[in-house]
């Protein structure tokens, strides 16, 4: 009697980049899987290699050129995605073919439907899908207890110093019934935090005019507040938290406060203001640039007082006086940004930003940084010392043998934040779990992190 045996198709994969690049692996990977590849955990093993790039800055260009030569060279069948796929050189030749024209197709981000046929060109089909041995929350690249969810793609600013929209396109919002199911099936899954990303949150609907769709029988529209509220209501019964990220500071952003007042999310707004100075924000072509965002913070805690706000700024854009940077230092005291990232600017080809006049140097791009990051220090410092002695509600990320384990507050996004260290329960049968919210008493803190017992 003889078998027949299906050839098994094994697909390696690298990703690398921001959290958005991490959704396009996910889906990509899902897609793998509903079709019956296996996804292959070395070079040897895979009978071709997918590399998810990042043409963000110059480092991150040149990590992902070394991903696709290892690739290259390891496995040799190569497809390559993702935003530096889309990056052109001073001469406007296709970056990746340049330098590796070994490469088997290249295409640019959010390019799911390309990579596919790409694939299927390569290394065709093993089987038809068998969709229900997928499951339904898709493959996640993240832990289980929590998951990003994107929600539009593409932006229509033109902030000077970005190249992002010539690589990912004009907005694009996703259906809202779509993201309400993906959010419900992640929530079943056992996902603890949905952090809702996209190149820019409040943007949401703009370029479908804010139309209405349905969920759950019920008309909603395809608008920030709508969404949040939408999704804070169902991850509540699901006891998780929905965390918001790339927040500009328009006028509704205010809808949204009393929500995380209520507990319907997570008092936490990622609001990236990159400066303060109007001349620089306005060289810099910023969304909401004529926001008073001094007052909108103010107006902002006086409606939610436990609200943790992070941001990020750039030190150094070109034209930056001392006068304008000091402007910034004024402004990071007064407005006691709880999580702040400062970059010293950095000049991504392409971006028009580098045609401004008056350049600043880049050791002292890299002072000012240093000054940012040393002011910041002394802030965040104080900032966490007011929280010893208080109860907080953590999620924990990370347990070791002896029951110790680390977590996060509402305060802390995954990755990017400080983290709460939780020492062991003294009950000997309490062992704490991934993925479980604890209530912990803080007992001391640092610049960064809190540390606590549970
Ligand atoms: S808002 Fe500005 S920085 Fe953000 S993606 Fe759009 S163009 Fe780039």
């Amino acid at each position: 009697m003889s078998t027949i045996t299906t050839p098994t198709r094994k697909v390696g994969f690298v990703s690398l980049g921001c959290p958005k690049a991490l959704v396009d692996s996910e889906q990509i990977l899902t897609q793998l899987r509903a079709e019956g590849y296996e996804t292959a955990n070395s070079y040897d093993g895979a009978d071709l290699v997918i590399v998810n790039t990042c043409g963000f800055i110059d480092a991150a260009v040149q990590e992902s050129l070394d991903a696709i030569g290892e690739a290259l060279s390891e496995n040799g069948k190569v497809i390559v995605t993702g935003c530096l796929g889309a990056k052109k050189d001073a001469q406007g030749d296709d970056i990746i073919q340049k330098v590796h024209p070994k490469v088997l197709a290249v295409t640019g981000p959010h390019a799911l439907g390309e990579v596919m046929n790409a694939v299927h060109l390569h290394l065709p089909k093993p089987h038809e899908p068998f969709m229900d041995l997928v499951p339904a929350q898709g493959i996640k690249l993240t832990p289980r207890h929590y998951a990003y969810l994107k929600i539009s793609e593409g932006c229509n600013h033109r902030c000077s110093f970005c190249i992002i929209p010539s690589m990912r396109g004009d907005l694009v919002s996703r259906p809202i019934a779509e993201v309400m199911l993906e959010a419900e099936n992640l929530f079943k899954s056992g996902v603890k935090e949905l952090l809702v990303i996209s190149q820019d949150t409040s943007a949401y609907g703009v370029d479908v005019k804010f139309r209405t769709g349905f969920w759950n029988g019920k008309p909603v529209r395809t608008h920030m507040t709508q969404l949040v509220a939408a999704l804070g209501e169902l991850g509540a019964s699901y006891g998780a938290w929905v965390r918001l990220h790339y927040v500009y500071p328009y006028p509704h952003v205010d809808d949204v406060i009393p929500l995380m007042n209520q507990g319907v999310v997570v008092p936490y707004l990622d609001v990236p203001l990159q400066h303060a100075h109007p001349a620089v924000l306005k060289r810099m072509k910023r969304p909401a640039n004529g926001e008073k965002n001094i007052e909108r913070i103010a107006a902002w805690r006086a409606m939610c007082p436990d609200i943790t706000i992070r941001s990020t700024f750039i030190a150094g854009f070109p034209g930056e006086t001392e006068e304008e940077f000091e402007y910034l230092l004024d402004f990071l005291k007064e407005a006691q940004i709880d999580r702040l990232g400062c970059f010293a600017y950095s000049p991504v080809q392409g971006a028009t930003a580098n045609e401004l006049a008056d350049p600043v140097p880049a050791e002292l791009r890299e002072e000012r940084r240093g000054r940012v990051m040393q002011l910041q220090e002394t802030i965040s410092k104080q900032r966490l010392q007011a929280r010893v002695g208080k109860s907080l509600r953590v999620l924990i990320d990370e347990v070791d043998k002896a029951g110790s384990a680390v977590g996060r507050s509402a305060a802390d996004a995954p990755e990017i934040d400080g983290v709460v260290y939780v020492k062991a329960p003294y009950e000997p049968h309490r062992k704490l779990k991934v993925g479980e919210f604890v209530d912990v008493a803080v007992t001391a803190s640092d610049a960064h992190d809190l540390w606590a017992k549970a």
